[in-house]
Order: C-alpha cells, then structure tokens, then sequence
C-alpha cells in the first residue's frame, strides 16, 4: 500500500505526515477542568496505546487545567477550541501540545495574527477542523448543501488564512457521519495539498455499530494511501476508541499493536466448545502488549494452514487440539487445556 506523501508536523514528540506511523488519537470526556479525572483517564487511554489526546476547551478554567494535567500524563495533549482566541492563547501558554481552531472562526485578523503568532514562537501546530455538521452557511447555500466540495471549500479557505500569515504547521480533518460524504471530502482535499489529515467518521455512535461505520470510512480511505492520524468516535469509553483504532490499521497491515487473534467462524464440522474458549482466551489475554498472532480453529479443513501461519495456534479436533508454534506442530491437548495452553505459550513468547 502507497501512502500518499504529505509534509511531517510535530505535535509535541509524536510525528504526524511523512513517513511517520499514522497515529491513534482519542478525546476525554471528563470535564477538563476536573484535573484529577481528566488525567485519570488520559493514563487509561496511555495504557491502551493512546498517541495523543484532546481535551475539550470550552471556558477558561480548562485552559487553565490544561498545565496541571500535562504533569500527570506522558503524551502530548491537544486542546480544542472553538471560536475564542483567548483560550486559545492561554492553552498553549499552558503547555498545550496542538490546538484545534478554525482561523475563519476567530473573527478579526488581530486575534488570528495573535494566535498563529503564539503557535509560531512556541511551535504549537493547529488542526482545522471542518465538520459537516457546522459547515459555514454560505458554503452550504453556494453548493446548495453539505457537499464534498463544499467542506473542502472550508478548509482550504481556514488553510489560506494561516498561510497568508506564514503559519503551515497544520494538520486538516473533514469529518461528517455521513460515511460517503467523509470519504469523498478527503479524497478531492488530498489531490489538492499535501497537508496531513487527520481521519475520523464523525458522531459515529455506540461502540456496536461507530466501530463499523468508522472501519468503513477510515478504512477506504487509509487503504488507499489517505491519513496521517486517526481518531474513532464512539459514545462511551475513549479507551474503546483506542482498540478500534488500532485494530483498524493492523488490519491493513500499517501498524502491529498488541495481539491479533484469529478464529474462525464455526459451522456444523466444529466439534469443540469453540466459543467460549475464544471469550475466555482473549478475557485472560487482555492487556498484553505482545505483537503476536494467535489463532483458534474450529477443525481439520481450514484449522492447520491459518494455526500455522500464526505465531500461535490451535485446531481442534474431537474434544482436543493440535498446537501449533511458528508454523511446526508442537503436541496434541485435550479441550480443556486448550485456554491455559494459549495463554502460557503467550506469556512465556520470545521473539
Ligand atoms: Fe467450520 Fe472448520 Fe472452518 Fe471452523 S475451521 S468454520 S469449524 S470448517
């Protein structure tokens, strides 16, 4: 898979663009001012593999939270802001890493100059973030609605802003829960400019189905080369987005993160208790941190090539299992061995 070359940016010591490894983002939903819960769960989300986070910076008390919580967390923290320059300037005198604002939403070219020219001495880079949901009505009228070209009109319009004053340490996202409309809108941005994207289906929903809507999008798109850094919006726990995200790019190959398990579906040849091991095997194997492939088959006709070609595997048989390591097969074990086994075998692995 080419990836489409875009300029590399900084957000604190993780790299966005160029040959930097798309990175998985994620946003708290605490109340940013309430430091202790707000880092609190940027160390769950650390935990899980969380490249960077934002926070939401919607009066001043959580721009001015914004110092107390970098203390206590390790990646690098982005504040989102809308409208308000003043917040704006006191999140990145606060230690903010990047900021999220629209230059076309600041108001006069003063504030703009004032917040680019802080970004600037500090080397903060901004995200435009161009959403459907709250696309400037005069795009909307001039395309007669939210279309492709009507968001990437935006965005381009808050880009040249910024360049107009010097300022190109930026990063660009066009979200929409409209999974085609996403799809479309940072296609034709990436044949425009080679600014970094940051990728996300937008309102997705609950884990059950944003989980989907957003493989689907995000996926399209990173399999065709498009986006730097991704971010999966879910309605309940970010630490959720943070699994998703990266078993989104595991699955096209762009990063290895943690465990990949493999299993086959079951049908009528099964005769092991399948299911429940697998639930059990990936309950006991939750929080490691291993990049290995595990795999759990049903049976004799497709069971021994994928257990081979993982680094783990098993294919069951009548109420037992062949065990397999690195493609050789290493001992037969009985059905109620099967979850112990696994779980051993990944816990004493040696590269
Ligand atoms: Fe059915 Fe065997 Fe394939 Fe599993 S591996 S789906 S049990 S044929």
């Amino acid at each position: 898979m080419k990836r489409r070359k875009t300029r590399k940016i900084f957000v604190g010591n993780v790299s966005i663009g160029g040959d930097a490894p798309i990175s998985v983002q994620s946003m708290t939903n605490t109340k940013t001012e309430d430091v202790k819960s707000t880092a609190e769960q940027i160390k769950k989300l650390e935990d899980a593999g969380c490249e960077i986070v934002r926070v939401a910076v919607p009066k001043m008390e959580a721009a001015e939270a914004i110092e107390e919580i970098k203390r206590n967390i390790k990646i690098p923290l982005v504040a989102d802001i809308h409208f308000d320059y003043r917040l704006a300037l006191t999140a990145m005198e606060k230690g903010a890493d990047k900021i999220r604002i629209n230059p076309g939403n600041i108001g006069s070219r003063e504030r703009v100059k004032k917040v680019l020219r802080a970004a600037r001495e500090r080397q903060i880079p901004i995200r435009i973030g161009v959403n459907a949901g709250s696309l400037e009505k005069e795009l909307i009228q001039k395309y007669d609605g939210v279309t492709a070209e009507a968001l990437v009109e935006s965005a381009l319009t808050h880009l040249e802003i910024c360049e107009e004053e010097g300022f190109y340490n930026i990063v660009v996202s066009i979200k929409a829960s409209d999974v085609p409309l996403m799809i479309e809108a940072n296609r034709l941005f990436s044949e425009k400019t080679d600014y970094p994207l940051h990728l996300g289906v937008t309102e997705a929903g609950s884990p059950r189905v944003g989980i989907l809507r957003s493989a689907v999008g995000v996926g399209t798109l990173l399999a065709e080369g498009i986006g730097d850094t991704i971010r999966i919006s879910l309605t309940g726990d970010p630490v959720q987005e943070i699994n998703a995200g990266y078993e989104i790019l595991k699955s096209l190959h762009l990063r290895q993160h943690g465990l990949t398990i493999i299993s086959c579906p079951t049908c009528g040849r099964l005769q092991t208790n399948l299911i429940p091991i697998l639930e059990e095997v990936e309950r006991r194997l939750i929080g490691i941190n291993k990049s290995l492939t595990i795999a759990l088959m049903g049976c004799e006709v497709n069971g021994p090539g994928e257990a081979r070609e993982a680094d783990i595997g098993i294919a069951c048989g009548k109420s037992s299992a062949v065990l397999f390591k690195k493609g050789r097969v290493i001992r037969k074990i009985k059905e109620e061995e099967i979850v112990q086994t696994l779980v051993q075998e990944v816990e004493n692995w040696r590269k």
